[in-house]
């Protein structure tokens, strides 16, 4: 996107609401405009926040379904800002330093957000999240894959569709 913030004080600029963070993904997801999961019909109302109503088939569907951000009780703008965190780590996020970073305040949900995002990120488009997050450049250190992913080291994520 040639509109992607570059650092975070870029991002919070970018990104303070949960309704900035959704048209963000509303842009991404939809770029040619709303399309019905369903019937394919480009018509929707608003229902309210995230979630779009098919003007033909009346099928309900969210900007968020099938993202990692589907189910998660925490703001949008705190994901946006985990995602920034990581992308700009050149030598690799840990789970540490999430937590500083977005005041957490849970060792285990950073490490849960961690995992979470890495996998979205290492298998594009095996899973729900369908590509949202995709890396541009992973790097896998010298054990990671026998050890797990909590060693991989990921540098410049961007968000696409
Ligand atoms: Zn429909």
């Amino acid at each position: 996107m040639e509109d992607y913030p570059r650092n975070l004080m870029e991002f919070e600029a970018r990104f303070p609401t949960e309704e900035s963070c959704h048209d963000y993904i509303y842009r991404l997801r939809w770029p040619d405009g709303f399309c019905c999961p369903r019937c394919g019909h480009q018509k929707a109302w608003p229902i309210r926040g995230v979630l779009f109503q098919c003007a033909k088939c009346g099928y309900r569907t969210s900007v968020i379904a099938g993202t990692i951000f589907q189910d998660t009780r925490k703001p949008l703008p705190l994901w946006f800002r985990a995602i920034c965190h990581l992308t700009s780590q050149k030598y690799g996020a840990n789970a540490l330093g999430l937590t500083r970073v977005l005041d957490l305040g849970s060792y285990k949900t950073a490490w849960t957000w961690l995992h979470k995002l890495r996998c979205a990120m290492v298998r594009p488009g095996r899973d729900r999240l369908s590509g949202l997050i995709r890396a541009d450049e992973v790097y896998i250190g010298g054990r990671s894959q026998v050890s797990g992913d909590e060693e991989l080291q990921v540098r410049h994520w961007s968000l696409s569709w």
